[in-house]
């Protein structure tokens, strides 16, 4: 019998692993611009955390997190709480009054794996704590979006306000009230979720809910004046940037931390996968932890959401990763100094292949093929041993004389400069 992966559990095949690592490597490259510093942390934590950062009564805690029941530790389902957790742990604030820090790591929900939705999947995440302006609001979503934009991705980006533990209280009493009338046009989660999270009934993708919420309060008319004045903030400062938005007064998001600024990254074209990316202030977190009063606010990205995408959209060539050198030792008396030869190479940094089976001539051309390798060094036994060998660039199929005079190590030497030669644009 064979053992196959969980289901929901997905290998990344190297042949997608480019894609994974382009992307990855884009994002790296601009949160340092805009001054981020990455930070890892461990897999699993204390269930707590996440029970009294993300909520007990949201679908994450309640029902997607892998928790070990009998040892009181989950499985991270997100990064956020896993960041703040550290970052109030180390006291990082105390160093540096602002922090901006990403992380790129796996993440695991139980839920029902589709296109686009895994059990495992991966995340990149951006924070920035310690810092309460509009402006910060709108520049952290400004990466986000030069992100997508680098990726070559087409996606929508929706805002919207949460409001904060002074205009929230209200709101919710409001809405409960609305609901309550409206009991039997709704799902059952919704019945429920009407006391034990009515906000997410207005985000509830069935119909019949989606219909009674386009009558239900808005938040957004509501909000105090602090935060009525720091989403109007947050609006023109995205205008000056340029980043264009919409408002959607119905998204919540399934986090209990949010406040205030609220955002998503949309797109039609992953099914009911829409999300690429979400995230949100969430100013009352590090206190309600156990930290200092600080605010901050991030996002999330799905890596695997992102990868999909890049090959829908635009299926953008990713360099194909290929070897320098294909060392060819023909005959069992070369392969000693072939062997050497390739471990110089490789010391001095070239990407370099050698076959030991002694294999014809043309097998070990055709396997130089396969790995995309740029030159072969063709080491025959005779030629060997009269000091010479030949180099064939594969792109040319030209052929010319190679002296294997002097060390190995200047051999590598020489070799090594006519394969940046010619890898040189
Ligand atoms: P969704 O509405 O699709 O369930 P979410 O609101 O639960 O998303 P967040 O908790 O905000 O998602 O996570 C941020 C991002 O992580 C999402 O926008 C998405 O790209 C990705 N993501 C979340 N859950 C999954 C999953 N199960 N599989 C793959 N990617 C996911
Ligand atoms: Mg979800």
């Amino acid at each position: 019998m064979k053992i196959q992966a969980i289901n929901g559990f997905k290998d990344i095949l190297p042949e997608a692993v480019g894609r994974w690592q382009y992307i990855e490597q884009q994002a790296r490259d601009i949160f340092e611009r805009f001054g981020f510093q990455e930070i890892r942390m461990p897999i699993l934590e204390k269930t707590e955390l996440f029970v009294r950062s993300i909520g007990e009564a949201t679908d994450v805690v309640e029902k997607e997190m892998y928790t070990f029941v009998d040892k009181g530790i989950a499985m991270r389902p997100e990064a956020t709480a896993s960041v703040m957790r550290a970052f109030i742990e180390h006291g990082l604030h105390v160093q540096q009054p602002v922090q901006r820090l990403y992380t790129i790591g796996p993440m695991f929900r139980h839920e029902r794996p589709q296109k686009g939705r895994m059990r495992q999947f991966h995340q990149l995440d951006a924070e920035i704590i310690g810092a309460s302006e509009p402006r910060i609001d709108a520049e952290l979503i400004a990466m986000g979006r030069m992100l997508l934009d680098e990726l070559g991705l087409n996606v929508s980006l929706e805002l919207n306000s949460l409001g904060c533990p002074v205009c929230r209280p209200p709101f919710k009493e409001r809405l409960v009230l609305f609901l309550e009338e409206r009991q039997e046009a709704l799902c059952d989660d919704c019945k429920r979720r009407t006391r034990t999270n009515p906000l997410r009934v207005l985000d509830c993708k069935k119909p019949s809910c989606r219909a009674v919420v386009q009558e239900a309060p808005s938040l957004l008319e509501v909000l105090c004046p602090d935060c009525d004045r720091h989403f109007v903030e947050v609006k023109t400062a995205l205008e000056e940037l340029r980043i264009p938005f919409q408002i959607n007064r119905f998204m919540v998001r399934g986090l209990d931390y949010y406040t205030r600024t609220t955002f998503e990254f949309l797109t039609a074209d992953l099914g009911a996968q829409a999300a690429v990316g979400a995230g949100g202030r969430y100013d009352g977190l590090i206190e309600q932890l156990g930290g200092p009063p600080l605010s901050g606010i991030g996002f999330a990205m799905g890596l695997e959401r992102l990868a999909l995408l890049m090959e829908q959209q635009n299926n953008r060539l990713i360099p194909a990763k290929g070897m320098d050198i294909f060392v060819a030792a023909l005959g069992t008396a070369t392969i000693a100094f072939a062997g050497q030869l390739t471990h110089a190479l490789r010391h001095q940094g070239a990407k370099a292949a050698i076959d030991y089976s002694g294999r014809s001539l043309k097998a070990q051309l055709k396997q130089a093929g396969r790995i995309n390798a740029r030159f072969v060094l063709i080491v025959g036994e005779d030629e060997w041993m009269k000091g010479e060998a030949i180099l064939r660039d594969m792109q040319t199929q030209e052929q010319r004389p190679f002296a294997l005079s002097g060390s190995t190590e200047e051999q590598a030497r020489r070799l090594l400069a006519m394969v940046w030669t010619a890898a040189a644009p």
